[in-house]
């Protein structure tokens, strides 16, 4: 079984109240292998709702305590984000998941791409905060840019 992002499945869970279909992630589901989730929704945020950022560096430094994510309106929901992040990786020991596909350029899911800046958001370097805590748990991360990739596309497929 896989993890997904819920809003790569089409369901309007971003922060626009918005989704980002994927065809290959939509796939996954059809399948049975995979299983939607909202990170942010699960830290207890509304839909919609404030888009965030990661004040300074990145989801590492979130789960250290060096930084917060900070909405557009200047609302503290770090808590928020680190909630979500653990119940994520929660669903993920609970049924045995070891590959998730997360929307990229998210501040909870992005991989290797996620929003910050001091005064305004920004997509910028770095994780967001559910893969750090994800990675950091040995979870393997993928992007849904990373499905373009057929290698990968196939390993997911028949995992
Ligand atoms: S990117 Fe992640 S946290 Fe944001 S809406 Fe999609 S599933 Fe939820």
């Amino acid at each position: 079984m896989i993890l997904v992002s819920m809003c790569l499945v089409g369901i309007d869970c971003n922060y626009k109240g918005q989704s980002k279909p994927n065809k290959r992630v939509i796939e996954l589901i059809r399948r049975g292998k995979a299983i939607p989730v909202c990170p942010e929704q699960l830290g207890g945020l509304p839909t919609p709702r404030s888009g965030a950022r990661i004040l300074s560096g990145n989801g590492e430094d979130v789960l250290n305590g060096k930084t917060k994510v900070i909405t557009d309106a200047g609302e503290d929901v770090t808590e928020n984000y680190l909630k979500g992040a653990e119940y994520t990786l929660k669903l993920c020991r609970e049924y045995g998941i070891t590959s998730v596909i997360l929307k990229q350029g998210s501040p909870s899911c992005g991989k290797g791409k996620t929003q910050g800046g001091k005064t305004e958001r920004f997509l910028t370097e770095g994780n967001g905060v559910t893969v750090a805590l994800l990675k950091r748990n040995g979870i393997s991360v993928y992007s849904e840019e990373d499905l373009e990739n057929d290698e990968i596309w196939e390993k997911l497929i028949n995992e």
